[in-house]
């Protein structure tokens, strides 16, 4: 879409001028209209015709008289006045004259470049086959010539289809090699687009920390070259919102609704008021988001734009089930699934299936409601997409709890909860992923309070190159359009005053924005990696923490020759507690058994959760004697307070502990042999009755 885009600057002259028609027209008379942005494209796009249906007419005489090269000209400047009045149709007919006559002189290049413009907007209109068909060609042309240009730009396209289709492996390796190309290139706009492709492949992966640090690097550049803002913005919004962020998520839609409104490109304000409806959506504003979701959905209609549409049609439904229109919901639903099957947009489907769900279960259609979870999945399984599993997990237990079948719902609940700590980073290399986006930004930071300088310079060229641009363009269309060229000239000098000011104080806007999103970012390492060391249900840390920390421990006695002392404790007939009692009350006297040894444990002794109803203390550095002692005070003090919990019998729950010591274990000193002689212990305690604390028999 990158290439469209910067067409669409270069006439955005045009368009200002059809905008200002189409507000004069609706005052005159159409003021009945309802979305003023669709039938403003749908004006330009008219007139795209009216200019082809010129050209078509003189078409065979000039072809007769005019050079290859120029004919060349005349066919990439029809396609760029047809991108900008988003005439995608005619655009791409003119692109591909002009790719055959490049070819036909030999220019390889330039029939690349007719190429990724041609793919670009196949992309656009959800024609995923063709895109694909161009990509391949583009590749082909790229090995013929060695142009690592071209070969990146066919990395993006393959990387983007394989993302759309679910294919997240391949959409990262893709864009991977973007990336790469494009920083050798030092094409700063194209690394930037490809940091962002990453970003969403890594959200749909379920990895945000990892997204937020690709499409915060994704905004750095972006804002430095002031490219496509308004997309990287509604990118982060869309991050922080499967971040639970909302307030974050919001800011970051204010900032893309005003920036697509500032630049003015229908597309980009498609995409991203699309987006801002389901984040309506998810924050239960039910009649705003519909309102959202239909006047996207008219623009995309009259752009052609098919993904968007689906989408659209995705979020009125959602909507519609949030107000309790069930069958308007079903109905747009039904339309998002069947338009997600027609392109191949897992996504798409998937989330249109759940909503479907949803209502099914809402209905009380329990049939229905697993067809079309079992549908879902089935894809869901495939594409490894987290968020939607975990969605899936939650429906499957609402439709096994109204099936009245609570030992699978609890299945699913556990399943749950799994994905959605696993989502929410519980796992090292997240941490690590967070912590290098927090330098990664430092680094940022420094390099924009170098570029803030020669940004005022470099927009000031820039627009001139604009401008210069758009008149080349405006005297090809001079037989429709002399006039308005004239106007707009003069509007637009007033304009350039306007957008270096604008830009100054941008950069001000921006450099309090990184500032936050740091702040943010070291907060949420710290809760993530909290989150990754303790087990939910008890608060005590969990299995992998505490066998590391163990680890160290074992290793650090050892070698400076120190006692260390393992407890393994178990709680005694705990599946008795269970059944009779109650899985809730079984999770309660574990809570309330941590409680209590935590109340005792000196501050240096490491604890934990080993599994089950299983845990480990580790004391360094005390005789066996005091050892044993503390552990049957400990055990004493445990039951005691257990049986406040049930008051039929005192010893309702009791523990066995089983201890053994470095000493005990034959050199070199291993975490698995302290284990195993602890369990023997414990085993030891067990046969022996029970509710008791044995020392490992060497
Ligand atoms: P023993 O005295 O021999 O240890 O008997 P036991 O019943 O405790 O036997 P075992 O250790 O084999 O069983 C442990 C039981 O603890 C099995 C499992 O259902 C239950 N359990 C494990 N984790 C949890 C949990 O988080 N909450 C609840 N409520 N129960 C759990
Ligand atoms: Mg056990
Ligand atoms: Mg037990």
């Amino acid at each position: 879409m990158n290439r469209i885009r910067t067409k669409w600057r270069g006439c955005r002259a045009i368009v200002t001028v059809f905008f200002l028609g189409i507000a004069t027209t609706t005052v005159c008379g159409r003021a009945e209209e309802i979305y003023p942005r669709a039938n403003a494209v749908e004006t330009m796009q008219s007139l795209a015709g009216s200019l082809d249906q010129t050209y078509a007419a003189f078409f065979p005489a000039l072809n007769a008289v005019l050079p290859a090269s120029t004919r060349f000209r005349l066919e990439r400047s029809l396609a760029n006045v047809d991108t900008a009045l988003s005439a995608y149709a005619l655009a791409d007919l003119h692109g591909a004259r002009a790719q055959e006559l490049a070819l036909a002189a030999s220019d390889e290049e330039a029939a690349g470049e007719e190429i990724v413009d041609r793919a670009d907007m196949a992309l656009t209109v959800g024609d995923y086959a063709r895109c694909e068909r161009l990509a391949q060609t583009l590749a082909q042309l790229a090995r013929d010539t060695g142009s690592e240009r071209l070969r990146m730009h066919a990395e993006v396209f393959l990387g983007v289809l394989d993302r759309r289709h679910g294919n997240l492996d391949g959409a990262s390796s893709h864009q991977h090699q973007a990336l790469e190309l494009a920083r050798a290139l030092g094409d700063e706009s194209a690394s930037s687009r490809a940091l962002a492709h990453l970003g969403t492949v890594n959200r749909d992966r379920g990895d945000f920390a990892q997204a937020l640090d690709l499409q915060l690097q994704s905004l750095a550049i972006g804002e430095k070259i002031d490219d496509r803002t308004e997309l990287t913005y509604r990118n982060l919004a869309l991050l922080y919102r499967e971040l639970g962020d909302e307030a974050a998520s919001k800011q970051y839609f204010d900032k893309a609704i005003a920036a697509a409104e500032r630049n003015g490109d229908p597309s980009h304000y498609a995409t991203v008021y699309g987006s801002y409806s389901s984040f309506l959506n998810d924050t239960h504003d039910y009649a705003a988001a519909l309102d959202a979701a239909r006047e996207t959905l008219a623009l995309d209609q009259v752009l052609n734009d098919r993904p968007a549409a689906a989408f659209e049609e995705l979020e009125s439904g959602r909507a519609l089930l949030g107000l309790k229109r069930f069958d308007e919901a079903g109905v747009s639903l039904d339309a998002a699934l069947a338009a997600g099957r027609a392109i191949n947009q897992r996504e798409i489907v998937a989330r249109s299936l759940l909503a479907l769900a949803e209502i099914s279960l809402t209905r009380g259609d329990r049939a229905r409601a697993r067809d079309l979870l079992d549908q879902a999945q089935n894809g869901l399984d495939a594409t490894r997409m987290k968020p939607q599993l975990a969605q899936a997990y939650a429906l499957r237990e609402q439709l096994a709890a109204a099936d009245g079948n609570a030992s699978s719902a609890l299945d699913y609940a556990h399943k749950y909860a799994a994905l959605r700590e696993d989502l929410l980073g519980t796992t090292t290399s997240r941490q690590l992923a967070a912590l290098e986006a927090r330098h990664a930004r430092a680094d940022a930071e420094q390099k924009l309070a170098l570029a803030n300088e020669a940004n005022a310079l470099q927009a000031a060229r820039l627009e001139q190159q604009r401008l210069q641009r758009a008149f080349g363009i405006a005297v090809i269309a001079a037989l429709a359009l002399l006039l308005a060229v004239v106007i707009w000239r003069w509007l637009d000098m007033g304009r350039l005053n306007r957008a270096l000011n604008a830009r100054n104080a941008q950069i001000e806007q921006q450099r309090s924005a990184l500032t936050d999103a740091n702040q943010r970012l070291e907060r949420q390492t710290s809760e993530l990696y909290q989150a990754a060391i303790t087990d939910p249900l008890t608060g005590a840390f969990n299995r992998g923490h505490l066998l590391r920390d163990l680890d160290r421990r074992i290793a650090d006695c050892a070698r400076d020759g120190r006692e260390l002392a393992l407890l393994m404790i178990d709680f005694d007939h705990f599946k008795r507690i269970n059944d009779t009692r109650g899985h809730i009350f079984g999770d309660r006297v574990l809570v309330a058994g941590v409680h209590t040894i935590r109340q005792w444990l000196e501050p240096d002794a490491l604890f934990g959760r080993f599994g089950g109803e299983e845990f480990l203390i580790a004391i360094q550095d005390q005789g066996i004697d005091a050892v044993r002692e503390f552990a049957n005070r400990l055990r004493v003090r445990v039951a005691e307070d257990l049986s406040n919990l049930a008051s039929e019998s005192r010893n309702y729950a009791t523990i066995s502990i089983g201890i053994a010591t470095l000493a005990q274990i034959p050199p070199p000193a291993r975490l698995e042999d302290l284990l195993e002689a602890a369990d023997q212990a414990v085993y030891a305690a067990k046969r022996a009755g029970r509710d008791r604390v044995v020392y490992y028999a060497a």
